[in-house]
């Protein structure tokens, strides 16, 4: 089969690789969708090797990318529970892999595995952006019947990601959240947010991705570039500030603001990768007694309850993707997304 792989330095390249076959507990699966998520930017931006390293993980051989996979189970290994996956069934992957019996593993959340995680896929392993995909049983998530493979592709990083964060800061129907950057996380985070109930201040330095968070649920839109952020929120919010605000940009200034915008007593989360923030601690945090979080993805567990959640609801997740590509469009296709100005891609197989 074929399969995309970043060779650094802004480069893809469809290689050829051997079809995979499970082993004990292990299930392939033919994928139907594979999302671009932000955070393959480092590693098709990075000079080969290098974003790895930043992520304290270990440069290793060539991997297959994305790590957003989604499709049909089509051949299970031996030791698999017909409870965790048979075939024909339509999946979700959770897409690491830890030692799978470590407290934090067997709560869901293989990627804070106290071994250290042994592969997360699209990165250090053979991730979505092929024909086949081979994972453990465990870290499959069951796709709902009313959701498109596009949509599970989605809530597989960045949708589930977004979920994961408004679930950490228990974000409620009543409250008002600001949403710094409005990339595919932060404009999920708008979408959810707005069906949760939630008022959503939505900011991004770029008018097109403000149209559609617009357009996704945002009640109000910021362009730090033209106003003061954090008086702006302020003066939305009774002079109070935002119950809950959420930096999904990575940038330092919006991450500043992210913490300076969110009332006394609220909570700021962090769920964009990489890089630095500085604060003036005592004014900015302690003086108000506000809660700051950072958060990593979702488990298992949530990852289920937000698709279950997007079901219900009827949230047109399929939306958030703005273009849809073969494999062997991948040049296109990152050079596009590497230009931060369109929506979310997603290859179809
Ligand atoms: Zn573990
Ligand atoms: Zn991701």
């Amino acid at each position: 089969m074929k399969g995309i792989v970043f060779t650094g330095n802004r480069q893809v390249e469809l290689r050829n690789f051997e079809d995979p076959t499970p082993g004990p507990g292990e299930v392939v699966l033919e994928i139907k969708a594979s999302g671009m998520c932000g955070s393959d930017l480092k590693f098709y931006r990075s000079a080969p090797g290098e974003a790895m390293k930043a992520l304290g993980f270990a440069p290793g051989t060539e991997v297959i990318a994305g790590h957003e996979p989604c499709g049909v189970v089509v051949a299970v290994g031996a030791n698999v529970n017909p409870k965790q996956a048979r075939i024909g069934q339509r999946v979700m992957v959770h897409h690491y892999r830890g030692c799978g019996a470590c407290p934090h593993c067997s709560t869901g959340w293989q990627q804070l595995c106290v071994e250290g995680v042994a592969e997360v896929y699209g990165v250090t392993g053979h991730g979505g952006h092929a024909r086949y995909m081979k994972c453990p049983a465990n870290t499959l998530v069951t796709l709902p019947d009313a959701l498109t493979f596009e949509t599970g592709a989605a809530i597989s990083c960045g949708t589930g990601t977004a979920w994961g964060a408004l679930k950490r800061m228990d974000l409620a129907g009543e409250q008002t959240i600001a949403i710094f950057g409005q990339g595919p996380v932060g404009l999920s985070a708008t979408q959810l947010a707005s069906a949760l109930g939630a008022r959503v201040i939505a900011l991004d330095v770029s008018p097109q991705r403000l149209a559609r968070a617009k357009a996704f649920g945002a009640d109000v839109v910021i362009n730090p570039t033209e106003v003061d952020a954090v008086a702006a929120i302020r003066e939305l919010t009774h002079g109070l500030g935002a119950h809950a605000t959420l930096d999904a940009s990575s940038s330092a200034e919006a991450r500043r603001q992210c913490v300076q915008s969110v009332r006394t007593w609220g909570k700021a989360c962090l769920v964009g990768e990489g890089g630095q923030m500085t604060m003036d601690v005592s004014p900015d945090m302690l003086r108000r007694q506000v809660t700051l979080i950072g958060s990593w993805t979702f488990s298992t567990v949530g990852q289920k309850e937000c698709a279950e959640f997007i079901a219900d609801r009827g949230i047109e997740v399929d939306r958030l993707f703005t273009e849809r590509w073969s494999l062997e469009q991948a040049d296109e296709a990152y050079q596009l997304f590497d230009s931060q100005t369109s929506g979310k891609g997603v290859f179809l197989l």
